[in-house]
């Protein structure tokens, strides 16, 4: 079972998540990379073979389109993963005493009507409420 964003905030503190998510994201844009000059190389053995060998070819053509379409889901949750860290890391400044990061998530929610995830925080240092949303 998939653990919620509130655990995941709170189990080791929102810098550690943050952090975690922006390794997750990188970690799959560089495989996205990989898999992309995977592609390309492999596009570039269909266009070097010989007529002669249409097996060869069709594995070539194959591994390519494979490729360039894993590079580009690679890509998709990259996207995602950091477009939402990036959300939550804008949030996640306590408006009372500035403090970053230092902050338990006491609830989370799905706003039915703008579809947001809402997370109502409580600052560490001074005790006050706030609330972040991401999509
Ligand atoms: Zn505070």
């Amino acid at each position: 079972m998939q653990k919620s964003l509130k655990d995941l905030i709170n189990e080791d503190g929102f810098r550690h998540w943050y952090e975690g998510e922006l390794i997750r994201a990188f970690g799959l844009m560089a495989l996205g990379v990989l898999l992309l000059i995977l592609g390309v190389s492999a596009l570039e053995v269909f266009f070097n073979l010989g007529p002669g060998w249409p097996l060869d070819r069709l594995a070539a053509l194959a591994s390519s389109l494979i490729g360039v379409f894993l590079a580009g889901l690679c890509w998709l949750k990259f996207s995602s993963l950091i477009a939402r860290a990036e959300l939550l890391a804008n949030q996640a400044v306590c408006s009372n005493c500035q403090a970053y990061g230092r902050l338990l998530v006491d609830d989370e929610r799905l706003d039915t009507e703008s579809l947001e995830r809402v997370l109502n925080c409580t600052c560490q240092k001074c005790q006050h409420r706030f609330v972040m949303s991401c999509a």
